[in-house]
Formats: C-alpha cells, structure tokens, sequence
C-alpha cells in the first residue's frame, strides 16, 4: 500500500509516533524516525522498521527549533531524496490552570506543539510532489479544551486551523492534509493520570476503554495510502466517542 513512499513522522521514539512509524513500515514504506532526548528507543525504532525490510534511519531534531530542523532535512534529502508522507505527531504537556501557568509553561508547549507544524512542514513542502500526504495529531482537547491545558488545548486548536488553511493551498498541487484528534490513548504522556481520574474518564468512553496506539496508528496509515486521496482538510477523532 505504501510501496516506494518515504515517510517522516516526528516523536517517533515512542508512544503514538512509534506506532505509526511501525505501522506504516509494515504497509511498505520507509521510515525517517525524529526524536529528541531518547536516541537509544529511536534506534531501536528504526532498527525494529528494519527488521520488516523497509530503510530506515533516527534523527535527532528538536522540532521547535527551526534550525535543526532544516539541518535534519538536508540529511533527509541526501539519504532519501524526497518525502511522501510527513507525519507531525511530537508534542508536550506542562498542565497548570492559567493562574499558576508560568510564560514559559506556556511558551515551551505552544513552541513543541504548534511551531514545530510551521518549522516541519515549511521544511518538508519543496521536498513533497503530487500525491503526497500531511497528517498532524491534534487531540480532542483541541476542540473541547480541558481544564488545566490551556496552553496544550490553543496548540492542538491552532493545529486544526494551520491544516485547514493548508488543505486549501495545497488541494491543487494533489497533497492532502488532515488531522487526527486522539482522545485517551495510553502512553507515557498520560502514564500519571491518577487511578480514579482513568476510572472517570474511562467510564465516559462509550466503547468502555482507553486508546492504544495502534488505534491512532491505523487511521494514520489509511490516511497515508492512496484509498484517501478525497479526504483533506479533515478532523477526524479516534477517541472511543469520548466528549469532554
Ligand atoms: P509521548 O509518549 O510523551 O511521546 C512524545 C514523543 O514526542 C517522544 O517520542 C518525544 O521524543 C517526542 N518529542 C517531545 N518533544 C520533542 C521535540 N521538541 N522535538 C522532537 N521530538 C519531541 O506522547 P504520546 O502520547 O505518544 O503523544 C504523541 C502525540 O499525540 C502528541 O502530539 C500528543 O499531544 C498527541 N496526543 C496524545 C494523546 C494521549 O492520550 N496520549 C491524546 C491526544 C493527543 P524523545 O523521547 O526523544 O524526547
């Protein structure tokens, strides 16, 4: 399904971003797997894509710097050539209510989570042809915002804006651009919600569990391959119906 494509997916040591990188590797592509602090998971990422037979390389960048991350690029562009598939999914959280959020609490989110979209996808753009795919992980908390992730909720909302605007552009030139919005999936972002908060919020999920993910894996790769190319500038939530 994604013979010959050459993904990119950012925070891709682990959690969401590693199983997407995996996922897409097992439906034929070949992986540039970003991360920031964790090189030894990031090798073993790249080495687990290996193992399925498909290229794979780690790369360190942190993504809210724009520089390191053309410096990444140029690596890209000499080792691949060219990028098919840009998935944006590395991202933080600091939760404090507004009251007690310190500026750089609230910078240091909005500059991982949101100016990393501009910083990655400005870079990847002259490298992405016809057919190409865009894809960033937002969260639902980007359309109902949470008490306690103001600074976490405007990044993921400004995401949605910054796809939307980029579908438009780019509708012609045939890449999409979409946005998938998780609700709770497990992983270390969400390993220290407390037992009873998991209790609630599980019991508010209409299909009774957390998200694993490979739940948000599996959209990614469907939005990668060429069964969705009429589908752009789209939200669309694997989140077990959670509203918040
Ligand atoms: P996670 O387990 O904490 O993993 C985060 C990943 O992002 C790590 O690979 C980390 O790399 C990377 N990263 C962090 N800062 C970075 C930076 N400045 N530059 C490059 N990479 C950086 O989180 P996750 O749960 O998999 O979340 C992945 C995405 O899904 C995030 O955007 C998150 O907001 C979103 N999401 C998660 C949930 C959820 O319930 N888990 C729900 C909705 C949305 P290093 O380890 O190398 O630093």
């Amino acid at each position: 399904m994604l013979k010959n494509k050459v993904a990119l997916v950012t925070g891709a040591s682990r959690g969401i971003g590693r199983a997407i990188a995996v996922e897409l590797a097992r439906h034929g592509a070949d992986v540039i797997v970003n991360y920031f602090n964790d090189e030894p998971r990031a090798s073993k990422v790249a080495d687990e894509i290996k193992a399925l037979g498909m290229k794979s390389i780690a790369l360190k960048a942190d993504v809210s710097n724009f520089d390191e991350v053309s410096k990444m690029f140029e690596k890209i562009k000499g080792e691949f050539g060219k990028l098919d598939i840009l998935v944006n999914n590395a991202g933080i959280t600091k939760d404090r209510s507004l009251k007690k959020m310190a500026q750089e609490e609230w910078g240091k989110v909005i500059e991982t989570n949101l100016g990393s979209i501009y910083n990655v996808t400005k870079n990847a753009l002259p490298m992405m042809q016809k057919d190409s795919r865009i894809i960033s992980i937002s969260s639902i908390v980007g359309i109902y915002g949470n008490f306690g992730q103001a600074n976490y909720a405007a990044s993921k909302a400004g995401i949605i804006g910054f796809s939307k605007s980029l579908a438009k552009e780019l509708g012609r030139h045939g890449i999409t651009v979409n946005v998938i919005a998780p609700g709770f999936i497990e992983s270390e972002m969400t390993k220290d919600i407390g037992f009873l908060k998991k209790k609630i919020l599980t019991y508010m999920i209409p299909l009774k569990r957390s998200g694993m993910p490979e739940d948000v894996a599996n959209l990614a790769a469907f939005l990668a391959s060429e069964k969705s190319g009429y589908i752009t500038g789209q939200v669309i939530r694997v989140s077990g119906g959670l509203v918040i």
